[in-house]
C-alpha cells in the first residue's frame, strides 16, 4: 500500500488524483490533504475517504474544520505549518502530489523536496521561479521528483523512466494551441474571460487554463523540461498538436522517435507516476480509436517568438529569470481575470515587466521571495499604465 500526501488537493489535478486512488484502493491510500479555501469540498473528501490528516493556510477553513469535525477523533487537523512539514515527513508517507497552483506551491513543494520521498510534481511554476533552488535539494535529500504534467510525463515514459539522455537527439514538446488556436496575438484584444476559460481539451484550473490559451504554459513548460530532464534548451521544440492525442515526442540518436499517446485526461500521466515502479495501475480510461484518429501538427505560432525567446533565455541564464517571468505572468493572468487589461495585454505585461527587472545569477530561497515580490510590484505598475 502506497501512502499519498496531495497538497492541493481540492483541485482540478486533485480531482484527477483521488480518482486514480479511488480506482486502486487495495494499492493507494489517500493520508492527507493540503487545501487553500475550498472548505465544502475538503469536507466531502474527507469523509469520503475516512481521511486522517488535513491542512490549511487559511484560519477561515481551519475554524469551520474544527467546527465540522471537533468530534472526529481520527482525523488530525493540522494548525501550522510546521505540523505539515512533520507530517510530510513521516516513515509511513510515500509519495507526497504538488498540486498546488502558481508561485503558492513553491513552499510546500520546498517542504517536500526535502523529506527523501517521491514528490509527484503538477505544480511547475515551483521549478520555474526556483528551479536552481528545488532540484538540488531534491538530489541532496534523495527525493524523487516523477513529473505529472502531461508533457513531461509523456517524456519521462519515452525515455524509460531513465534519467540518462546521453542518446537523445530531440524532444518535441507539444501544444494544444488552446482556444485561440490560428489566432494571432492581434486578434486577442476581444477575448473574453469566458472564451479564454473554454480550453477544447482539457478541463482544468483557472490559471493554466488562461496560461494555455496564451500559450505561456508551453513556455513554463519549456523551463521545466529543462530542470526536469537536465538538457540545453536547444534540445527541445514546440510543436502545435490540435487534438492533444501525442503528449511528446523524444527522438533518439540512433533516428528512433517514441511517443506517449492518450486522450487528454490527466487521470493517464497521474496513473503512470503513482505506479512508480510496480506495474501499471488500471485505470477507467477511454480507449484511443485508431481507425477514425486524426493527428495534425504545425508550426508554433511566429507571433509567439518573443515569449518563447524568453523562455529560452532563462533555460540559458537560470538564476532569478524563471521567478521574474513567473510573477510578471501570474499578476497578467489575475489582471486579465479581473478585467483590468484585455488578453493582448498579458504578452505585453510579461515583456515590460521582464525588462524592468535586473536577473540575479545567484539565487536561494530568500532572494526568490523578495525578487517575486518586487517584480509583481513592478508588473501591477505596468498594468496600471496601460489599462
Ligand atoms: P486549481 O486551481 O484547480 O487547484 C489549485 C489547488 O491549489 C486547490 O486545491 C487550492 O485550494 C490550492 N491552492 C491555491 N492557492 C493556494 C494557496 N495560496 N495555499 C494553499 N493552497 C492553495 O489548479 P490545477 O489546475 O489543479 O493546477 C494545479 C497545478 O498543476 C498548477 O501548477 C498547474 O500548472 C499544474 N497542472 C495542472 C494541470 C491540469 O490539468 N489541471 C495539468 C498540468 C499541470
Ligand atoms: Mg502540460
Amino acid at each position: 500500500m502506497k501512502n499519498i500526501i496531495v497538497l492541493g488537493a481540492t483541485g482540478s489535478i486533485g480531482d484527477s488524483v483521488l480518482s486514480v486512488i479511488k480506482q486502486n484502493k487495495n494499492k493507494l491510500n489517500l493520508l492527507g490533504i493540503t487545501f487553500n479555501s475550498n472548505i465544502s469540498k475538503a469536507k466531502d473528501i474527507i469523509n469520503e475517504f475516512k481521511l486522517k490528516n488535513v491542512y490549511s493556510d487559511s484560519n477561515e477553513s481551519y475554524e469551520s474544520l474544527m467546527r465540522t469535525f471537533e468530534n472526529n477523533y481520527d482525523l488530525n487537523i493540522l494548525r501550522d505549518k510546521s505540523e505539515l512539514e512533520e507530517l510530510l515527513n513521516k516513515d509511513d508517507v510515500d509519495i507526497i502530489v504538488s498540486a498546488i497552483s502558481g508561485f503558492a506551491g513553491l513552499e510546500s513543494t520546498l517542504m517536500a523536496a526535502k523529506t527523501g520521498k517521491t514528490i509527484l510534481l503538477a505544480n511547475k511554476e515551483s521549478i520555474v521561479v526556483a528551479g536552481d533552488v528545488v532540484l538540488p535539494l531534491a538530489k541532496e535529500h534523495s527525493t524523487d521528483i516523477i513529473p505529472i504534467d502531461s508533457e513531461h510525463n509523456a517524456i519521462f515514459q519515452c525515455l524509460n523512466s531513465d534519467k540518462n539522455t546521453d542518446d537523445v537527439s530531440k524532444i518535441i514538446i507539444t501544444a494544444s494551441g488552446g482556444p485561440f488556436l490560428n489566432k494571432k496575438i492581434t486578434q486577442l484584444s476581444k477575448v473574453t474571460k469566458k472564451e479564454a476559460l473554454n480550453h477544447p481539451n482539457w478541463e482544468m484550473g483557472a490559471k493554466i487554463t488562461i496560461d494555455s490559451a496564451s500559450l505561456v504554459n508551453k513556455c513554463l513548460e519549456l523551463i521545466e523540461a529543462k530542470y526536469l530532464f537536465d538538457l540545453d534548451e536547444k534540445f527541445f521544440e514546440l510543436v502545435v498538436h490540435p487534438q492533444s492525442i501525442i503528449h511528446s515526442i523524444v527522438t533518439f540518436i540512433d533516428g528512433s522517435s517514441i511517443c506517449q499517446m492518450s486522450n487528454p485526461d490527466m487521470r493517464v500521466p497521474i496513473s503512470h507516476a503513482l505506479s512508480g515502479d510496480s506495474n501499471r495501475l488500471s485505470l477507467n480510461f477511454t480507449e484511443l480509436d485508431f481507425s477514425t484518429l486524426k493527428l495534425t501538427f504545425q508550426d508554433f505560432p511566429k507571433d509567439r517568438n518573443g515569449i518563447v525567446d524568453i523562455a529560452r533565455e532563462i533555460c540559458k541564464e537560470g538564476g532569478s529569470s524563471g521567478t521574474i517571468f513567473n510573477a510578471a505572468n501570474e499578476i497578467a493572468v489575475q489582471s486579465f481575470l479581473s478585467d483590468k487589461i484585455t488578453f493582448d495585454k498579458i504578452y505585453d505585461v510579461i515583456y515590460r515587466t521582464f525588462d524592468a527587472i535586473p536577473v540575479s545569477k545567484n539565487i536561494d530561497i530568500e532572494s526568490v521571495y523578495e525578487i517575486d515580490i518586487e517584480t509583481r510590484m513592478e508588473a501591477k505598475k505596468v498594468v496600471k499604465s496601460i489599462s
